[in-house]
């Protein structure tokens, strides 16, 4: 048997459905009827510019009001109205959008991409909040007769004659009881401020006070007044529509305070605007980051149409970008749908492509152009950087050549020209280059200054990323190992297979170990007698670089390291057999003297380390104070 057909919905069953999982959010009612109705003023002018209206506009604005004693809240607007036939099209036909077909109509006669609304289901949400809604319109098409709409949220309405005598739409809900909260005006005042800002169509809810000049005093001081004025919720014309050509730092800076009035001034901004292969137009700005970057999180807002949507755009913005403040406006993003669905959408991917590429080509451009000040806004925008070059292949092929390195000297370089810096001296028996870094150059100084001493340079590399940079940066360049400058000695560090005689014999040798073995007596210290140069430390400790970079790993959460469990500190304590101290050591007679003698420079390289503390170093102060006084 084969049989075909069509499923059938009941509306009955459905309806409920909509209205309670439409949106999560409840406010959202108001953003819905105020986008409807900045889209039926938008018709109306868009109709009186191509010439199919020819009577007066008036003043085309939205008006929201609230009666606490009514339990109603009112979206008004001048639109373009709507008989009663359409009516029963557009808003009795759910998901049948009239912004949809107004699009259609008038795509040849220019575009109509000022128009929000594109589901048709926008207008339901009012139910979330409301028992009862009424429509009173009256529709800009000459004769038309008023119409009035009742519907109490089931799926039977009735329409009645009208009494409407001003062109344009009502809506008057009247408010739940679980929804009474929205007849707080803070409230209303509160969700408009949030969703219609920007809205390119005057919305006004109710009046504020105003303080204006009134004469002077007898002391000849300026005296005051209030007077009412409308509370125009929105700046119609926000800076991201405008044509960058058109603006100034000026604007750009007084757009940010608009936007974020209690910070900092950034420190450059990208005007983004596409038209193809999406429609995207936004301001992104780099903030000063100071150390507290977690709680700067969530500062993009997203925006369709001028209609604030959310300030969640973690899947919108490319991640290593969310520290970025700014507005970001798109059409293509889909609004009303889960997460999941994002982050798969086609648009979404491209809008999360052409983002990165814009960051990149604009500190491109930058440092290129404006090098020192580049180089000097550089401890804010190099934690951007290095986060994109980890995390985004075509933006590291782009960055490689503008990511900086700054030396202890102060000096920046980038990747090329500290390669070209360091070719000549740092370069180890096979060829490698050595790249050495401090991440604190006050507790470093002592390895810094021996590096520095035979020719070689340093780097600082003190932020949290860069731990993660360092292991990026070696897998990407060859011949090249990165080490810190206190992992080992310098001579071990750029190894360049210069044998240097030890002036003790084996037996000696044996013997010095052994002292300094007992002298320690801890095993995560392993101790090495080698040649070094007479005027080099007696006694350095350092950390292996393999053995703290794990450690650093697991305590940044690098994945897969926590089967090494908590791993003890190991460190290499390496003696230089040609110091005279080992020459003391092996003349001095009493077995007490020489460990005395080890313990002593032990603790001294540990106290240039900042390793000693507790009673060890009362214990080292107090055997120093000792031998002051021998
Ligand atoms: P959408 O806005 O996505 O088209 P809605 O459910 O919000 O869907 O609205 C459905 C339709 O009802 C709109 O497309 C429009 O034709 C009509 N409509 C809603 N509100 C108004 C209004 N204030 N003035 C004129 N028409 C309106
Ligand atoms: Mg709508």
């Amino acid at each position: 048997m084969q049989e075909k057909g069509t499923i059938s919905i009941h509306t009955e069953n459905i309806f409920p459905i909509i209205k309670k999982f439409l949106y999560s959010d409840h406010e959202i009612f108001l953003r819905e009827l105020v986008s409807n109705a900045v889209d039926a003023s938008q018709k109306m002018k868009r109709l009186a510019v191509l010439g199919e209206y020819k009577g007066d506009l008036g003043e085309v604005r939205v008006e929201v009001s609230v009666n606490k004693k009514k339990k109603t809240i009112t979206i008004s607007d001048r639109g373009i109205g709507m008989t009663a036939e359409e009516i029963k099209k557009y808003i009795n036909q759910i998901a049948f959008s009239g912004a949809t077909e107004f699009v259609e109509k008038f795509k040849d006669a220019g575009d109509a991409k000022e128009i929000i609304g594109k589901f048709g289901l926008g207008f339901y949400s009012a139910f979330m909040v409301a028992d009862n809604v009424e429509i009173d319109t009256l529709s800009y098409q000459e004769g038309a007769e008023p119409a009035r709409w009742i519907c109490d949220g089931s799926t039977e309405f009735e329409i009645t004659e009208g009494t409407r005598k001003e062109r344009g739409t009502t809506i008057t809900l009247h408010v739940n009881k679980d929804s009474v909260e929205f007849l707080e005006e803070s409230r209303i005042q509160n969700v408009l401020t949030k969703y219609a800002k920007f809205l390119p169509i005057e919305v006004k809810f109710g009046e504020k006070d105003k303080q204006v000049e009134d004469g002077e005093d007898k002391e000849g001081k300026k005296k005051y007044k209030t007077v009412k004025e409308d509370n125009i919720i929105n700046n119609t014309t926000p800076l991201w529509t405008k044509s960058p050509n058109d603006l100034t730092d000026e604007d750009y800076l007084n757009f940010y305070k608009e936007l974020y009035p209690f910070s900092e001034e950034p420190l450059f901004w990208i005007h983004l605007n596409v038209d193809y292969p999406f429609e995207l137009t936004g301001i992104l700005y780099f903030p000063k980051l100071k150390k507290d970057f977690e709680v700067q999180k969530n500062k993009i807002q997203l925006y369709s149409r001028q209609v604030f949507i959310t300030d969640e755009t973690k899947d919108v913005v490319p991640e290593f970008l969310m520290l970025l403040h700014g507005v970001i406006d798109s059409p293509d993003i889909p609004l009303n749908v889960s997460r999941s669905y994002l982050q798969s959408d086609g648009n979404v991917k491209k809008i999360n492509t052409y983002i990165s590429k814009k960051v990149a080509d604009k500190l491109s451009e930058l440092f290129k152009k404006e090098r020192e000040s580049y180089e000097s806004k550089w401890e804010d925008i190099g934690l951007f950087v290095k986060y994109g070059m980890i995390s985004d292949e075509k933006f590291y092929d782009k960055a490689k050549d503008f990511v900086l390195v700054k030396n202890t000297a102060g000096k920046y370089f980038t990747m090329k020209e500290y390669e070209a810096h360091i070719e000549a001296n740092q370069v180890d028996k096979d060829n490698n280059k050595v790249w050495l870094y401090a991440t604190n150059v006050a507790k470093q100084d002592s390895f810094i200054s021996d590096a520095v001493d035979k020719g070689y340079d340093v780097i600082v590399l003190d932020t949290p990323i860069d731990s993660h940079f360092i292991n990026h940066m070696e897998t990407k360049m060859e011949n090249t190992q990165i080490k810190r400058v206190d992992a080992d000695n310098i001579d071990k560090l750029v190894d360049k297979d210069e044998k240097r005689e030890l002036v003790i014999n084996d037996e000696q040798k044996e013997a010095v170990k052994g002292v300094f073995d007992k002298a320690i007596n801890n095993k995560t210290y392993t101790v090495a007698i080698e040649p070094l140069a007479p005027s080099d430390a007696p006694v350095s400790v350092t950390m292996p670089e393999f053995m703290r970079r794990m450690k650093d790993m697991q305590a940044t959460g690098g994945g897969g390291f926590n089967m090494f469990g908590s791993m003890p500190d190991n460190y290499n304590v390496t003696v230089n057999g040609n110091h005279k101290l080992v020459d003391k050591i092996i003349k001095a007679t009493e077995e007490g003297d020489k460990e005395g003698l080890a313990k002593q420079a032990f603790d001294l390289a540990l106290l240039s380390q900042g390793l000693l503390e507790g009673k060890a170093l009362t214990d080292f102060i107090k055997r120093s104070t000792a031998i002051l006084g021998e």
